[in-house]
């Protein structure tokens, strides 16, 4: 069998991935071709972690532009992510798939609280872990958490699942002639403002040397291909 090039990674769904076409709330459907691609890696020996957004259901700058106190919103945002959190352990528990949800606010009764040291344990005994509620402080995102959570637990790679296949130098869907990256540095992504993730995860990323493969994770089979170490997407690192 040949093995998959990566040990431990850090998958980043955005909640918009969990909501199918519908842009928003989760989708049945998607969230369990989702969970069948993890069980797959997994299968392989890949140690998965999970970040995962909130955006189908609250983004905390459009409640501050809507004149809600920004920390305020955010929470709220932090909170969604909880909610995706548990909705992907069902499905991923519903086909056999052992998993721990670990959130940055404490919330006892519905799962564990991140512990660096125990989301280890959990990965090295072949545990799918979810992170939930961001890095548990306003302000940031869970493209930022991604970042920090890969860094903390030295996974090799942050799969950046996207609906389009990697990084353009304009948006694909209204430009037919966009170009698509095979590579870019960290600089690149930061100087140009590409849209891998916002400015404060891609910093630190570069910081910490942590590599971030942008895919589209509507082919099923791709995260696969991601850990096996095909080249698909773009790949940002240096
Ligand atoms: N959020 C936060 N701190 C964090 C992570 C997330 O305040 O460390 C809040 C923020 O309001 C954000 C929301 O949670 O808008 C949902 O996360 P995000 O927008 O990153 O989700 P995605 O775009 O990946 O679905």
């Amino acid at each position: 069998m040949q093995k998959p090039k990566y040990k431990r990674v850090v998958l980043k769904l955005s909640g918009e991935a969990l909501a199918g076409d519908k842009g928003y709330g989760i989708e049945h459907t998607t969230i369990s071709s989702i969970a069948r691609q993890i069980i797959e890696i997994v299968g392989k020996g890949t140690q998965v972690a999970i970040v995962v957004g909130g955006g189908n259901i609250w983004r905390g700058v459009a409640g501050s532009q809507r004149g809600m106190d920004r920390a305020t919103a955010d929470y709220m945002g932090m909170l969604a992510t909880v909610i995706n959190a548990l909705a992907l352990q069902d499905a991923l528990e519903n086909i056999g798939m052992d998993t721990r949800v670990m959130s940055a606010i404490e919330m006892k009764e519905i799962c564990e609280p991140y512990i660096r040291r125990r989301a280890i344990r959990h990965l090295e005994k072949g545990r799918v872990v979810i992170f939930a509620a961001g890095t548990g402080n306003p302000y940031f995102s869970t493209d930022t958490t991604a970042a920090l959570r890969s860094a903390e637990i030295e996974a090799e790679v942050i799969l950046m699942a996207k609906k389009v296949d990697g990084v353009y130098d304009s948006d694909p869907i209204n430009n037919p002639d966009a170009i698509k990256f095979n590579y870019l540095d960290y600089i690149e992504v930061l100087n140009k403002g590409l849209a891998v993730m916002d400015s404060t995860a891609a910093s630190l990323c570069m910081d910490n040397k942590i590599p971030i493969i942008v895919f589209n994770l509507t082919e099923e089979g791709n995260i696969l291909k991601a850990v096996m170490g095909e080249n698909i997407g773009t790949y940002v690192g240096r």
